[in-house]
């Protein structure tokens, strides 16, 4: 050890430390610009293993792993409604409606809620799948159709989502990380990959110099050929690989 990337390394564990001291690493809301920088700064991966850091940059934290990025849940529920001219018929205009975006301000609102006070809240919610939940969808129940009112917050949250998504270009950047991480291709590298029926697969890209002698060589896997017969196994020890 020494050397300039040795020192380097400290002052980077070093600044990792300062900005946990000051809550950086649980800084809620917990995808905040503050929890990504530090994640970034706390993980180690190769210069080249940009995959990661994008992940860290465009993702949405899901217990602790940087998930694709999902716009938050709106929940929403009328409170008392106004009245409309003469008749004093009711109303509920949007400033009738209590609308929560946060997670854990839901949930302990509704902590202690029976079923029944529970159902006056609906929700806008999209899935993992990219699927629109509406009413009270959220919680697995069925769709009736919504008054105008609801209509126009349905198409606030919308506009959010699309925000959210930096208009497509954020699950995109996202994808591009994700790729990159499962391929892990390092540039001037050997980059040969074991053939079909060999026993590998097509994404161990190898990571020895170009040109190198022997066989190929990604992370723990290793693979050639011997007298016309393809080989590959893995050089870590057996437990490790226990599923
Ligand atoms: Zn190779």
């Amino acid at each position: 050890m020494g050397g300039p990337s040795a020192h380097k390394r400290t002052l980077r564990r070093r600044v990792v430390k300062r900005l946990r001291k000051r809550g950086w690493s649980y800084e809620t809301p917990n995808d905040g610009i503050r929890h990504r920088i530090y994640d970034i700064l706390a993980s180690y991966h190769a210069w080249w293993d940009w995959g990661h850091y994008l992940m860290i940059l465009t993702g949405t934290d899901f217990c602790g792993n940087w998930a694709e990025p999902e716009a938050p849940t709106w929940w929403y529920k009328l409170e008392a409604p106004k009245r409309m001219f003469k008749t004093r018929y009711p109303i509920h205009p949007l400033s009738t409606f209590k609308v929560i975006k946060n997670y854990d301000a839901f949930m302990a609102l509704t902590e202690d809620l029976n079923e029944d006070k529970m159902y006056e809240w609906q929700a806008f919610n999209v899935s993992q799948d990219r699927e629109l939940q509406v009413g009270h969808m959220y919680w697995g129940g069925r769709f009736f159709g919504m008054t105008r009112w609801e209509v126009r917050l349905l198409v606030k949250y919308l506009r959010m989502v699309r925000r959210h998504d930096w208009y497509g270009l954020r699950t995109w950047l996202y994808a591009q990380g994700l790729h990159a991480t499962v391929y892990k291709k390092k540039p001037f590298s050997c980059g040969a990959a074991p053939e079909p029926g060999s026993g590998g697969y097509d994404h161990w890209l190898c990571q020895l110099k170009k040109r190198h002698k022997g066989e190929h060589k990604c992370g723990n896997y290793v693979w050639g050929e011997l007298d016309g017969v393809k080989y590959s196994y893995n050089v870590a020890p057996e437990d490790e690989n226990v599923a």
